[in-house]
C-alpha cells in the first residue's frame, strides 16, 4: 500500500499560495491513500469533512499561516482523528488475581483463534497469572493436537479431549477442572468452522452459556480487507464480544480494517498478532498504530518495547534522546544490542522505519548475521562519533574507510547503518514536530 505520508508531501510539493486549495488538495491525497490502505468509504469520508470543517471553517483565522504550519496543522489533525476513530471509549474487561477469569475466544475458522489463545496465555502467564487452555474445538481433526502442541511450547496446563464430539461439554469440564484447581485465567478456545452462520452461531451461544465467560474475545483477520465490518458486526450481535484481537497485521494486510472493527462494534482492540509465532503478540494502542499507518514509524511502541527488554540504565539516555527528537549513532548501537538480546524478533525491527523493509527479504540466520555485522561497524566507530547525529561520519569518506575495514564490511554497508540512522532520527524530531509523544511532559508544541 501507498504510504500516507507519502501522498501528503506529494500534494504538499505541488503547494498553492491558497490556504482552501491546499487544504483541499492534501485532504484528497489522504483520502485516497486511505482507502487504497482498507479503510471503509464512509469513515474516509466522514474524516475528510470533519478535518475540513477543523480547518476551513474559521477561514479568517487560518488565513495568514505559513506552508509550513499547514502541513503541520493537517498532519496532526488526521493524526488526531484516526485516533478518535480506532480509540474506544469502552474499557475492555481485564482479568484479576485470586479469582477465576474465563476468557472465550470466537471467530471464522483460520482467523488465529488457536494461535492467539496460545499467545495470549502466554502474556498472562508472563503477568504472574495461573493459565489454563481448553480446546472446545471438536470439529477439525487435529484441532486438539493442535493447541496441545502449541500449549506444550509454550508451558501452559491444558484441557481437551480426543474422544468427546460435544463442544459443549468438553468447555464445561475444562472450565470445571482448572477452575477446581485455582487457575487465574482459563482460556477456552472454539471452532469457528460452520459454514453456515446460524449454526456456527448457535454453537457459540451454548458453549458460552456453559462456560459463562468474563470476557468474550473475538479474533478477526485483518487481512480480509473491506469485509472486516460486515464480520465484525455479525459477530458482534451474536456474541456481544467485549474485545477484538486482530491478527495478520503482518503480511499484506493494510491495516485499515481496524478502524472499520471498532467503527462497526464500538469495541475496542486489545491485541494485534504480527506473525505466526507465541512472541508475534502486540497490546493495541491507537497513537502506535495510526503512526504505523501514516507511515511515520512507530516510535511509541518502539519505546515501549525498549523499555521492557532492556536494562533501565542502560537505554535512559536513550528514551531521553528519542523524546528530545534525537537519535544518535550510539543510540541505535544501544537498539541494536537490544534487540540482539531478544532474540530473532523481526516484528521489533518492524517498528524501526526502514528496518522491517531491510531485513524482511533474509532468512532468521542472514538477519542475525546482518545484525552482527551491525555490531562490528558500531564497535569500529569512536566514541565521538557515536555520540553524534552521524553527519560528521557521512562527509568523511577517510573514516568511512577505515571503519569498513576494522569491521571486516564494506564502506556500502557502513553507509546504509548511517542512512537507517539518519532516517530514525527524523522520525524521531517528526514525532516530536507533531506534537510531543504522548505521556511525555512538556513535550506538547
Ligand atoms: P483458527 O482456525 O481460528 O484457530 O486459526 P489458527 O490459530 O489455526 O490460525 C490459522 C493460520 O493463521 C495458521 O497458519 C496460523 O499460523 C496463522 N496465523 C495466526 N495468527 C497469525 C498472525 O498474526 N500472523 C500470521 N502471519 N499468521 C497468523
Ligand atoms: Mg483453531
Amino acid at each position: 500500500g501507498k504510504r500516507i505520508n507519502a501522498a501528503v508531501s506529494q500534494a504538499l510539493s505541488n503547494e498553492q499560495d491558497d490556504y482552501v486549495t491546499n487544504v483541499e488538495t492534501m485532504l484528497k491525497a489522504i483520502a485516497m491513500a486511505l482507502l487504497e490502505n482498507d479503510v471503509n468509504v464512509k469513515l474516509v469520508s466522514g474524516l475528510r469533512n470533519n478535518i475540513k470543517t477543523k480547518l476551513l471553517g474559521d477561514k479568517t483565522a487560518n488565513k495568514n499561516v505559513s506552508q509550513a504550519q499547514v502541513k503541520k496543522l493537517i498532519q496532526k489533525t488526521v493524526f488526531d482523528e484516526l485516533c478518535a476513530l480506532v480509540d474506544c471509549e469502552a474499557t475492555p474487561y481485564q482479568p484479576t488475581k485470586k479469582k477465576t477469569n474465563i476468557i472465550m475466544f470466537v471467530g471464522l475458522q483460520g482467523s488465529g483463534k488457536t494461535t492467539s489463545c496460545t499467545k495470549l496465555a502466554v502474556y498472562y502467564s508472563k503477568r504472574k497469572f495461573k493459565v489454563g487452555l481448553v480446546c472446545a474445538d471438536t470439529f477439525r481433526a487435529g484441532a486438539f493436537d493442535q493447541l496441545k502442541q502449541n500449549a506444550i511450547k509454550a508451558k501452559i496446563p491444558f484441557y481437551g479431549s480426543y474422544t468427546e464430539t460435544n463442544p459443549v461439554t468438553v468447555a464445561a469440564e475444562g472450565v470445571d477442572k482448572f477452575k477446581k484447581e485455582k487457575f487465574d485465567v482459563i482460556i477456552v478456545d472454539t471452532s469457528g468452522r460452520h459454514h453456515q452462520e446460524g449454526a456456527l452461531f448457535q454453537e457459540m451461544i451454548e458453549i458460552s452459556q456453559a462456560v459463562k465467560p468474563d470476557q468474550t474475545l473475538m479474533v478477526l483477520d485483518a487481512s480480509i480487507g473491506q469485509a472486516v465490518e460486515q464480520q465484525s458486526k455479525a459477530f458482534k450481535e451474536a456474541s456481544n464480544f467485549g474485545a477484538i484481537i486482530l491478527t495478520k497485521m503482518d503480511g499484506h494486510a493494510k491495516g485499515g480494517g481496524a478502524i472499520s472493527a471498532v467503527a462497526a462494534t464500538k469495541t475496542p482492540i486489545v491485541f494485534i498478532g504480527t506473525g505466526e509465532h507465541i512472541q508475534d503478540f502486540e497490546k493495541f494502542t491507537p497513537k502506535s498504530f495510526v503512526s504505523k499507518l501514516l507511515g511515520i514509524g512507530d516510535i511509541e511502541s518502539l519505546l515501549e518495547q525498549f523499555k521492557t527488554f532492556s536494562n533501565k540504565e542502560d537505554t535512559k539516555a536513550t528514551i531521553e534522546n528519542i523524546q528530545q527528537g534525537k537519535f544518535t549513532l550510539l543510540d541505535f548501537q544501544k537498539q541494536m544490542q537490544t534487540i540482539m538480546k531478544m532474540g530473532p524478533l523481526s516484528n521489533l525491527a518492524n517498528m524501526i522505519p526502514g528496518m522491517g523493509n531491510m531485513l524482511s527479504e533474509f532468512s532468521e540466520e542472514e538477519t542475525s548475521r546482518k545484525m552482527k555485522k551491525m555490531v562490528y561497524v558500531f564497535d569500529s566507530m569512536t566514541k565521538e562519533e557515536l555520540e553524534s547525529d552521524g553527519r560528521l561520519l557521512i562527509e568523511n569518506p577517510t573514516r568511512l574507510i577505515r571503519i569498513a575495514r576494522g569491521s571486516g564490511t564494506s564502506v556500502l554497508e557502513v553507509e546504509m547503518i548511517l542512512m537507517q540512522q539518519q532516517m530514525m532520527a527524523r522520525v524521531a524530531q517528526g514525532a516530536k514536530q507533531m506534537g510531543g509523544l504522548p505521556g511525555v511532559p512538556g513535550q506538547n508544541a
